[in-house]
């Protein structure tokens, strides 16, 4: 059985008071509520280690927003996979399309990301996904490919077995558009041929794949019981508990 996963990606929200009450409150309801699926949060990496004090029995995952390429050194601003392994952090978010966009991120440094993270034992969320243009132009399964081919090829089964994917189309993301639950399962479908065809169909049905792009309470449902698709990555919709909550009942 694949690992089912919700996910909150809060990027730069929350001052300390805030981040500390809505994590708070998941303790409370992941304590209080049977849930069908694994939970993790990724907050602003300054409250890293509030997060682990305050989900101390590991109910919640926590995740930074990203990590370092390099393994130590003068990087100013960074954050290495072994700063996040000695907090016990559950891993990573990799190449998520903000980072991509404003941060010059790709996919030869989401592979470097990627091994580090899992040589410190770290989950990596390795995040790709088409931008609109390349859509209208058809050629998202192309990108798709090209995109987990460059990060995750030099993986052994063994390790590919542990990434965690986000597909996350850059024209659904905080636009309020979600691909349709079709869109959504025929690359996530895609996805899994791909590795499938690279490492075998019984290493591609033990990675989980997660859809992240304006998933909210009322499409979460139908989007999570598509075949292919494991969980969802969520940006806007994770920073209230109300909200978040009634996507993590899309799994019930
Ligand atoms: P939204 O749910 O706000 O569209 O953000 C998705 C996302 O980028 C999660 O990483």
């Amino acid at each position: 059985m694949r690992r089912k996963i919700v996910a909150g990606n809060w990027k730069m929200n929350k001052n300390v008071i805030d981040a500390q009450q809505l994590m708070i409150q998941l303790l409370s309801y992941k304590t209080n509520n049977t849930t069908n699926c694994e939970v993790w949060i990724a907050p602003p990496s300054l409250y890293l280690m509030m997060a682990k004090d305050i989900f101390e029995k590991d109910e919640i995952g926590v995740f930074s927003q990203d990590m370092s390429e390099y393994e130590s050194g003068a990087y100013t601003g960074e954050l290495s996979a072994d700063m996040l392994e000695s907090i016990d952090a559950t891993g990573s978010l990799i190449g998520h399309s903000e980072r991509r966009q404003y941060h010059g991120e790709n996919d030869e440094s989401c592979n470097k990301k990627v091994k580090l993270a899992l040589d410190k034992g770290l989950i990596p969320v390795y995040c790709n996904g088409e931008t609109l243009e390349q859509r209208k132009a058809g050629q998202h399964l192309d990108v798709v490919k090209t995109q987990t081919e460059t990060a995750l090829f030099t993986l052994s089964a063994e390790e590919i077995k542990k990434v965690v994917i986000a597909y996350e189309p850059v024209w659904a993301i905080g636009t309020g558009e979600t691909a349709t639950p079709q869109q959504a399962q025929e690359i996530h479908a895609h996805i899994r041929g791909i590795i499938a065809e690279k490492y075998g169909k019984e290493v591609a049905d033990e990675v989980s794949i997660l859809y992240g792009g304006s998933v909210k309470p009322d499409n979460a449902k139908e989007i999570f019981s598509q075949p292919d698709i494991d969980g969802g990555l969520i940006g806007g919709a994770a920073l209230k508990l109300e909200d978040f909550s009634k996507i993590i009942e899309g799994f019930n």
